[in-house]
């Protein structure tokens, strides 16, 4: 079993993001499992991790999207409404600020799209979106439900295709990033597919956020099997930096939107008096239990879970980068 478990995994010696090898242990798990700080530029990762091969097969089967007794996709949004209403609500802010010019065919490629529930959003806005996914499972559901455009690919394989280079005007990268073995070779690769000063759109956990602090190595998204990463402000600014990218503007979301003034209110107030008890009951419920109730009372309703960063490509990236700092 401990043989097993070792082969499994891998145990990286760099920071993937600055190459330092020197660290603090932030949070520790059963199976001497951890998510370590990197001392240098700050960043958070896991550490042993499941080796690639093994986090295509977790991603590919049907049990990660569906199964009723494990922490699953559509367990925890069991409405695909409520995806859908996320990311229209990102693609609204965003053209708050982005004018598309009229008449103007906008493409769109969302990487890692599961089963496609951005596409729909983008295509309700009348936009042309593809979409590639590394789960074999994910792609089907997409193409027989929805009939979308999607591809069953990783970022890297596209990008060796030279006719994908600079074909997309926006990228979007949702809850993505800090499930991938290697963020800044996957942001070079997008970058290579992106028009000239193309956007990127990035979401990701806030580990600056107020459910964070209050929930330590409890906090939700906090899982070293499958979120390697853990940007802060930091090692996030760095890793565009490195991927030929440059920050545009950052702003704070809940997992999902709060809709109504009055409801969004009622939950700050109940979460200021009752997170910490909630906190004490609910982890102490049955898995299946925790992650049914979860969505509904502490976790996804502060504004701040989630970081949306959109990023702009400034240059060109050649890569492989060797440099090391
Ligand atoms: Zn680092």
């Amino acid at each position: 079993m401990r043989e097993n478990t070792i082969k499994r995994r891998e145990i990286i010696t760099h920071c993937p993001i600055c190459s330092s090898e020197s660290f603090n242990i932030r949070f520790k798990y059963p199976s001497n499992k951890k998510i370590i700080s990197c001392l240098k530029c700050s960043h958070m990762y896991a550490r042993p991790r499941l080796k690639f091969k093994f986090l295509k097969e977790i991603y590919s089967s049907k049990k990660y999207f569906v199964n009723p007794n494990e922490r699953a996709f559509f367990n925890n949004y069991p409405k695909e409404e409520w995806r859908k209403e996320k990311f229209s609500w990102i693609f609204n802010r965003f053209f708050e600020f982005v004018k598309p010019v009229k008449g103007e065919q906008i493409k769109i490629l969302d990487i890692g799209c599961a089963v496609g529930f951005a596409i729909l959003a983008a295509k309700e806005l009348g936009f042309e979106c593809e979409g590639i996914d590394i789960s074999k499972w994910a792609i089907n559901y997409a193409t027989k439900k929805y009939q979308l455009n999607v591809k069953e690919c990783s970022v890297k394989d596209l990008s060796s295709d030279p006719n994908y280079h600079n074909k997309f005007d926006i990228i979007l990268m949702f809850d993505i990033i800090e499930h991938l073995t290697d963020p800044i070779t996957n942001l070079q690769a997008a970058n290579k597919l992106l028009i000239d000063k193309g956007f990127l759109l990035i979401t990701t956990p806030n580990l600056e956020s107020i459910c964070a602090r209050l929930f330590g190595r409890r906090y939700e998204p906090l899982d070293p099997d499958l979120h390697l990463h853990y940007f802060t402000r930091n090692s996030l600014l760095l890793t565009l930096k490195k991927s030929g990218f440059t920050p545009i503007k950052t702003l704070l979301l809940p997992d999902y939107p709060i809709s109504g003034k009055i409801t969004k209110y009622l939950h700050l107030i109940f979460h200021l008096f009752f997170a910490k008890i909630l906190n004490r009951i609910v982890f102490r419920l049955p898995q299946k239990l925790m992650y049914y109730i979860l969505p509904y009372t502490v976790s996804p309703r502060f504004k701040d879970n989630e970081i949306l960063i959109i990023t702009r490509k400034i240059h060109n990236i050649s890569f492989p980068k060797k440099k090391r700092e």
